[in-house]
């Protein structure tokens, strides 16, 4: 335990967004190099890192319904899209030196393990990134839920929402320009200002079993590392 960081063994929660950099879909190397030197710089002080991806670079059910695809083979589609997101991170992890395992929540053999949670634990212990692919297994939910759902079951202090904005704010920042930022928020207080921090079902999973939510901009190099410290500048705590 590393007394630097106020929270020692979190999951992490990146929108697929997050790998394509400037492109429209998929991947751009720089940006997925980018999101793991971050990520890096708090594994090599010792912080246990599990990660959840979701697949907005890919595929996102709700386009399947434009399309006309029924709502659960676009869910797949959109889980099978984090388990590719899953397999590129991984393999930057590795190519950094950052040991990196996937455990996915639907059989995947060869492609990856199933989702075990005692061996989670363990490779977390040792130091090892834990990704966990495949959404929760179920169509009709998100990569937010499944980021709740595994930081309960492998024991995170918190669940690090990366965004694109350095917290939760009384309103849309980019709408509106007298939007204010908390820098801590109960959970009491966010559901009644009705405040957007996860989707509701992750956001009720935390609540109702005092998980943490820290909603932080993942676009500035030195956030990630300040949060974990307890720093209330570089994103919004909701416990
Ligand atoms: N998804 C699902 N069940 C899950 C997790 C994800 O059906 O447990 C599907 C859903 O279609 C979703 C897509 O996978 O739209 C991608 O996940 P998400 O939208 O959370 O990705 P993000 O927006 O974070 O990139």
């Amino acid at each position: 335990m590393n007394e630097k960081f106020r929270f020692n063994r979190v999951l992490l929660k990146l929108s697929g967004e997050a790998l394509k950099g400037a492109q429209e879909h998929g991947y751009d190397a720089d940006a997925v190099r980018s999101v793991v030197e971050r990520v890096k710089s708090v594994v090599d002080q010792g912080v246990e890192v599990a990660l959840v991806v979701g697949a907005g670079n890919i595929w996102r059910g709700v386009m399947g319904r434009s399309g006309g695809m029924d709502r659960v083979n676009a869910d797949y589609m959109g889980m099978l899209a984090t388990v590719m997101n899953a397999l590129c991170l991984r393999d930057f992890f590795r190519a950094a030196g950052i040991q990196a395992v996937v455990q996915c929540s639907i059989g995947m053999e060869p492609i990856a393990p199933r989702f075990n949670r005692d061996e989670a634990i363990r490779a977390l212990e040792a130091g090892k990134i834990v990704i966990f692919a495949g959404g929760t297994g179920s169509p009709f939910f998100t990569t937010d839920t499944t980021s709740a759902l595994r930081a309960l079951e492998t024991d995170c202090d918190a669940v690090l929402k990366a965004t694109k904005v350095d917290g939760v704010y009384t309103a849309d920042p980019f709408k509106d320009p007298a939007a204010t930022r908390y820098a801590e928020l109960s959970f009491d207080e966010a559901l009644a200002r009705q405040l957007k921090v996860m989707d509701s079902t992750a956001f009720s999973m935390c609540r109702d079993n005092d998980l943490p939510i820290i909603v932080f901009n993942f676009s500035d190099p030195d956030s990630l590392e300040r949060i974990l410290s307890g720093d209330t500048e570089a994103g919004t705590i909701v416990s």
